[in-house]
């Protein structure tokens, strides 16, 4: 089965209050980028909540390797799962530090690993990509800090990457190397992007547009700037 299936998810926040996500399908394949966009309010941050379980649906099934959620706990389903939102600091100490932080178990060989994945240990990066070299105080990009965050999301091997407007902020050339450590994580797993810019996930497999909760229409970038 596909890492994840909704049928007809709904979910508000209250009695009353129009539903902020509507009666939502969709499958995730085990591989490959699916990206989710729209504008404010379409309900992107509500789905992904309904993904990691933050929040339950009033209406309708996720599934998680053909296991309905219901039939896990909540720890079962957030293993699966890396995360990284928009801006994510960086914790004092060395670029190892940020890394071990929170895998203390990780051996040397997997951190170079990851650091290589993300291109930290490019020297275009602006670090010199050793473990041991200090992050200098105050002065760590936006790009080296959305870097470090999606290097510690890849060392937990998820089955699901999500990323919630991670390159938002970016300028383009960061953006694009970004992008580039994304797409290959696709190919080991599956990768979720929230964006409200369609230009931000223009290399996506498979874009999907929401709007008002539902999903307005689906398609490859190519495909959805032929239907406008
Ligand atoms: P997006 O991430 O696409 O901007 P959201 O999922 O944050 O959209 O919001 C979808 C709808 O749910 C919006 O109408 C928003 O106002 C509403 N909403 C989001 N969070 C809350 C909340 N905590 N309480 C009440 N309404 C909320
Ligand atoms: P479990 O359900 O197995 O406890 P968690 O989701 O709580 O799994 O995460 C396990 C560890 O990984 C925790 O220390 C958590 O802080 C960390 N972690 C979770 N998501 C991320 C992420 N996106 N990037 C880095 N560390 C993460």
């Amino acid at each position: 089965p596909p890492i994840l299936e909704l049928r007809d998810v709904s979910a508000a926040y209250g009695p009353g209050l129009p539903r902020a996500v509507d009666r939502v399908s969709l499958t995730i394949p085990r591989r490959g980028h699916v990206a989710i966009v729209g504008p404010s309010g379409a309900g992107k941050t509500t789905l992904l909540s309904l993904l990691l379980r933050f929040l339950e649906p009033q209406g309708g099934e996720l599934r998680l390797a053909g296991t309905p959620y219901s039939a896990l706990t909540h720890a079962q389903v957030r293993e699966r799962f890396a995360y990284v939102e928009q801006d994510t600091p960086v914790v004092p100490g060395t670029i190892g530090d940020n890394l071990r932080f929170s895998h203390p178990q990780a051996d040397e060989d997997e951190l170079r690993r990851v650091l290589a994945a993300v291109r930290l240990d490019d020297p275009a990066s602006g670090i010199a990509g050793r473990l041991d070299e200090p992050l200098a105080n105050g002065s760590v990009s936006g790009g080296q800090r959305q870097r470090i965050a999606l290097a510690r999301a890849i060392l937990r091997n998820p089955e699901v990457l999500l990323l919630d407007e991670a390159t938002a902020q970016l300028d383009g050339l960061t953006e694009a190397s970004i992008h580039a450590s994304v797409r290959r994580q696709a190919e080991q797993g599956a990768v979720v992007t929230v964006a409200h810019r369609l230009s931000t996930v223009v290399d996506a497999d498979v874009i999907v547009v929401m709007e008002a909760g539902r999903i307005r229409t689906r398609g490859t970038h190519s495909e959805l700037l032929a239907r406008d």
